[in-house]
């Protein structure tokens, strides 16, 4: 998966550059400070390293790689998945890594059958289910290889019933069908993609008593009313179809059959009517070819203006007069995936792992997802063992991982988090991952006590279009694009820049959600066009007309990986920093008060305007609309044990801050003298204290108090979610609860932090 491909369009779509002063990237000189978590001395010698690590991607190396891993459809159960699984593992080794492969066996559905076709209410119509081959895009047409287009772990069903159109099919489009007095029970539905992950839709759909899903792409957001389609333009044509996963991934993801625990040969599996993580009705994905004969047999009332796609039609709700006939059948087998893993030891803490991951598994070809992150993963690991080579010595251990079964459900990033889940809880420093590559700013989201860390490692990355660092280059985008005046300012005056929370849509998920362990995500995007995500023509032949065709971002985005891996295993002190993340968490804080108040007031509001006759006074008898109930004012709620917490947490960054700069004293003379291995291991246990054994209300596999994907969102992440989702979903008992749950967590964790600034101010102190 890649969701920043999928928004990149609409998220940046009319950004104009305009050139800035510069603020080009100095060689390295005696007099710099040095590195957060660095003597003086280590820090020369960690930085001479690295300068000559970031010269050493080649962009026609990944180049080269991305031919080879992308020449044929290589999705899980594949043989060319097998194949590439192979040849990365040997080329880890030919650069000098200690690799293996790890395989679990994990349920995966293929389709034996599909079939969507209107039976009443227009022309009879039969879907084509199916993507054409494209002249001069040779891999296009490798159709006896490729996967037909469908949305895996959808139940089987064979359901014929009235259409309605349910926009995006997220929660709040339910509530708008619910005024204009429409019901989806025993309806098929047909929402469009975007706004929230793929799984959402069928999940909300079959809440609401609906028997069936279609999703297709409308060319509003994904087609011609964004650009020129394949093969002329990057965008998505008549006939593409996003596969994808919808298995409930924001309950558990991983194999649906061996929740919590790695999906060994011998492991104990969940029969299948019990894994809870497939869909309740069948759902299928289908192109907007397929999707305008359906729609435009659809009568009722007109769809609401924010509700109209690009398709040259008056897009109505229904129900019916369009009735349809859908029909999904799979082959539920199981298959073996094969986990690329690659190590190299550490001298000083072997016991201390840097982890590495991209998937290489893919829906067809996968030339942009994943491997042109995959690529720049392998990129960074031959230029590690050049550093091997010429005498380099990490301290800590580092793990380079090539994930298979990401795209059905996170499968192999996921078992392997599970079955390693006790090591991983001992060992894990870090671990960061990216997914897919294009062209223009880093995205950076993570754990924010790494946020500090990642900034200054995109402070170090030349941007190859404009010189500026990437760094740099994102400040100032931020500054163009800045919601707000004080948006504008913190942009040009925090030392940092905001890094986003991690919500799921990638390999970090059972890492960071499950076992704890910071995270950060990267990837280059913002100047992509495209529209070949999870298709058929997500191949070489798009890639290297229309996306980072030179290569130079996938150089950057191994520069960036490998500089981040390089500074964690080498540092005499961790980088984690504590007053980005207090200050974060402040913010979530304030949020979450907003937006328990904002709750009041719109309830207040509404309640009012019932009593005052506004609704029954507006409504138009042709149109009409069911008035709003009347609802209980929801009660305060106490968020004193929240903001106390909050505040621990940022006396105790504030005395981290205090002991590390004395430690940071004369050169950093403490740091080069002092043992911190004991510190060090407090600094690791800091992310592990915010997960709780119980994990999330109805949801015991996410352990995070702090990020979760939305349970209703799938991709965005939901911060402090215990908290968040019993508000939105006005369940204040349990926001009661959760505020109690989360207070603990924090206040043990500034406890934790307290003792880590103690701890280093002693040894600095000596
Ligand atoms: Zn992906």
């Amino acid at each position: 998966m890649n969701r920043s491909a999928v928004i990149a369009t609409t998220l940046f779509a009319g950004l104009s550059l305009v050139s800035y002063g510069t603020h080009m990237l100095a060689p390295v000189s005696a007099d710099e400070p040095p590195l957060y978590g660095y003597s003086a001395e280590s820090s020369r010698a960690e930085r001479q390293w690295e300068e000559k690590f970031r010269a050493l991607p080649s962009p026609e190396n990944l180049r080269s790689y991305m031919q080879r891993l992308s020449a044929r459809p290589h999705h899980v159960g594949s043989p060319y998945d097998k194949d590439n699984a192979e040849w990365i593992a040997a080329k880890f080794k030919e650069f000098g890594l200690d690799a293996q492969i790890e395989t679990f066996d994990v349920l995966f559905p293929t389709p034996k059958e599909r079939a969507v076709e209107l039976v009443e209410g227009g022309p009879k119509f039969t879907a084509k289910l199916q993507e054409p081959a494209v002249d001069g895009d040779t891999t296009s047409g490798q159709q006896d290889e490729q996967l037909p287009t469908y949305n895996a772990y959808s139940i089987d069903g064979d359901v014929t019933a009235p259409l309605v159109y349910v926009n995006y099919g997220i929660p709040e489009d339910y509530e708008k069908l619910e005024r204009l007095g429409v019901s989806v029970k025993g309806a098929i539905v047909i929402a469009r993609y975007y706004h929230s992950w793929r799984g959402i839709k069928p999940k909300v759909a079959a809440e609401h008593g609906a028997v069936g899903c279609i999703i297709y792409s409308d060319p509003h957001e994904d087609g011609f009313t964004q650009g020129d389609t394949f093969p002329k333009g990057a965008y998505r044509p008549n006939d593409g179809v996003q596969r994808g996963s919808v298995a409930d991934m924001p309950f558990y993801p991983g194999d649906p059959l061996t929740p919590g625990v790695g999906a060994t040969k011998n492991a104990k599996r969940l029969k299948l009517e019990d894994a809870a993580t497939i869909t309740k009705i069948p759902v299928l994905p289908i192109s907007y070819a397929d999707a305008q004969p359906l729609l435009a047999a659809l009568a009722g009332q007109i769809a609401p203006a924010a509700w109209r796609g690009g398709l040259g039609i008056t897009y109505h709700i229904g129900p019916g007069p369009a009735k349809v006939h859908l029909k999904v059948k799979s082959n539920w087998d199981t298959k073996t995936i094969y986990d690329v893993i690659g190590r190299i030891p550490g001298s000083t803490f072997p016991g201390e792992w840097v982890i590495r991951g991209n998937h290489h598994d893919a829906w067809v070809n996968g030339a942009e997802d994943p491997i042109s992150g995959q690529v720049a993963l392998m990129e960074e690991a031959r230029a590690l063992g050049e550093l091997l080579k010429s005498g380099w010595k990490p301290k800590r251990t580092i793990i380079y991982c090539a994930w298979d079964g990401e795209e059905p459900g996170l499968l192999g990033s996921t078992e392997w988090a599970e079955q390693h889940a006790d090591e991983l809880r001992a060992h894990a420093v870090a671990y960061i991952n990216s997914d897919s590559n294009g062209r223009g700013y880093l995205g950076l989201e993570g754990s924010h006590t790494l946020e500090k860390f990642a900034n200054d490692v995109a402070r170090e990355i030349p941007d190859p279009e404009t010189k500026l660092s990437v760094w740099k280059r994102d400040q100032l985008h931020e500054i163009a694009n800045a919601a707000s005046p004080e948006g504008r300012a913190e942009a040009r005056d925090r030392a940092d820049l905001r890094i986003a929370a991690l919500g799921s849509g990638s390999d970090y998920t059972a890492f960071l959600q499950h076992d704890g362990v910071a995270s950060l995500n990267i990837e280059f995007g913002g100047e992509d066009d495209g529209g070949i995500y999870h298709s058929i023509y997500d191949d070489f032949y798009w890639y290297t007309h229309f996306s980072d065709v030179d290569f130079i971002y996938g150089r950057a985005l191994a520069q960036t990986g490998g500089t981040a891996v390089l500074r964690l295993a080498d540092a005499d002190l961790l980088p984690f920093e504590f007053g980005n993340f207090a200050d974060t968490v402040q913010t979530y804080v304030k949020e979450l008060k907003k937006l328990s108040e904002r709750m009041q007031e719109e309830i207040r509001e509404r309640n009012r305007e019932i009593e005052e006759g506004v609704f029954s006074a507006t409504n138009d008898p042709r149109r009409p609309l069911v008035a709003p109930k009347t609802e209980a004012v929801p009660p305060h709620l106490n968020f004193a044990p929240l903001e106390n917490a909050a505040d621990a947490l940022t006396r105790s960054a504030a005395e981290y801050k205090k002991a590390f700069e004395q430690a940071n004293a004369n050169g950093g003379a403490a740091l080069a003298s002092a043992s911190l291995a004991d510190i060090n291991k407090m600094l690791i246990a800091t992310e592990r204290k915010l997960t709780t054994t119980e994990g999330l209300p109805n949801r015991p596999w996410f352990k995070h108090q702090l990020y979760a994907p939305g349970y209703y969102t799938g991709y965005s992440a939901k911060t402090v979610p215990a908290v968040r989702e019993p508000i939105e979903q006005k369940q204040w008992k349990q926001a009661e609860t959760g505020i109690d749950v989360v207070a603990r967590v924090l206040q043990d964790e500034a406890a934790l932090i307290s003792s880590a600034a103690a701890k280093l101010a002693a040894a600095s102190a000596h």
